[in-house]
């Protein structure tokens, strides 16, 4: 679609930030799942993480695990979200492994396993304080007994979630508190646990310190590998590309205008009353692209001397003036992206993806 705005997609790039991941995570013994939710599991992405050397998927959405089942992807896949009471029997069909916190589901995914004559994988989410999914851990011992109950239910693991409601930042204590609990289920129990999961790319910033407690043994990433930032730690992980995705639209209006509207301010278009500070006469470009396309929050111009003024669901507002050579109506400005505006883009309608690689490039 030429002349759209565009989404391009350096497939070697993210092929080498996994590898680059997959190498230091081995190094310490510990294996890497890539997590394909922030990019709607776009398969040519996925293909890319594979040959990075991915040790496994995981996505939190059916939807997208679906598609890549369908798309042929045989590798072992993890659905990343608590499965729904009401979809049991597709998470049995379609993953290997579900990660999980309530013992009615468990139950469910049991039956449905049983029904599918399969045997379906359970990592137990323990809390270690971000207060998202997962059982707090004065209560871990108990559920993982009652999961073994289940005879079509295996247990293979504690896993824990960071970073992400509380924004609680991965640590040694925090680790160690979840291999501590998994040496106690394994010995209270008497079974082995296969995986401790330690969490995502906030996590990686430990591996470089080398300050994950031996016994963690899997990570799953998903933003390092896409953006090789880390924004719970607000950093970039410098031996990472942050360059992965570039998101191109076009200049449709350029003109000089004042900075300050003219007439009394009512609500913006989101019902927001918008403040201005008036800095002159200042020289702006419109370009075809806007809310309804992507988190505005979530992108930034990569020439920086060019800012966002705003956007409406379908414009998006630039100040050029500083801008060191022309800009012209037709000319495309190019975004970097942070998760937010990947989330966004990756399954817009209105934004074409373009792939890029060695062996050659190619449309959709
Ligand atoms: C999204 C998600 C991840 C991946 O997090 P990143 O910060 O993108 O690496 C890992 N684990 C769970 C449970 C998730 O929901």
């Amino acid at each position: 679609m030429p002349g759209s705005t565009i989404l391009e997609i350096d497939l070697d790039k993210i092929k080498y930030n996994t590898s680059q991941v997959v190498e230091r995570c081995h190094r310490k013994g510990i294996e890497v799942i890539g997590v394909t939710k922030g990019f709607s599991a776009i398969h040519q992405i996925v293909s890319a993480m594979v040959e990075g050397g991915i040790d496994g998927l995981a996505d939190s959405r059916m939807e997208n695990i679906i598609e890549l089942r369908e798309k042929g992807f045989t590798q072992p896949i993890t659905l990343l979200r608590i499965p729904r009471l009401s979809n049991v029997m597709e998470v049995v069909n379609y993953t290997d492994t579900s990660i999980n916190s309530e013992i009615t589901v468990i139950k469910a995914l049991a039956q449905a396993a049983k029904e599918l004559k399969k045997i379906h994988q359970v990592i137990l989410m323990v809390d270690v304080g971000d207060l998202r999914e997962g059982v707090l851990q004065e209560n871990v011992l108990e559920m993982a007994k009652q999961i073994t109950r289940f005879k079509e239910i295996k247990l293979i693991g504690l896993g824990t979630n960071m970073g992400c409601f509380g924004g609680i930042l991965p640590s040694s204590n925090n680790l160690e508190v979840l291999v501590k609990l998994g040496c106690a289920v394994e010995n209270q129990l008497g079974l082995k646990l296969e995986i401790i999961s330690g969490g995502g790319t906030s996590t990686l910033m430990l591996i470089g310190n080398d300050e994950v407690p031996a016994g963690i043994n899997q990570l799953r990433i998903g933003e390092g590998i896409l953006l090789g930032t880390d924004t719970t730690n607000n950093r970039k992980i410098r031996w990472l590309h942050q360059d992965a995705f570039l998101l191109r639209a076009e200049v449709i209006e350029v003109k000089s205008k004042p900075s300050i509207p003219t007439g009394t301010i009512g609500r913006d278009a989101f019902g927001n009353i918008p403040e201005f500070i008036d800095i002159g006469v200042r020289k702006r470009a419109i370009v075809a692209m806007g809310k309804q396309d992507v988190n505005i929050q979530g992108i930034n111009p990569v020439d920086e001397r060019l800012t966002i003024l705003g956007a409406s669901s379908d414009h998006l507002i630039l100040d050029i003036e500083d801008s060191e050579h022309e800009i012209k109506v037709g000319d495309v400005i190019a975004f970097s992206l942070a998760y937010s505006g990947l989330l966004s883009v990756s399954d817009s309608k209105y934004v074409g993806k373009q792939f890029k690689s060695n062996s050659g490039a190619n449309n959709e």
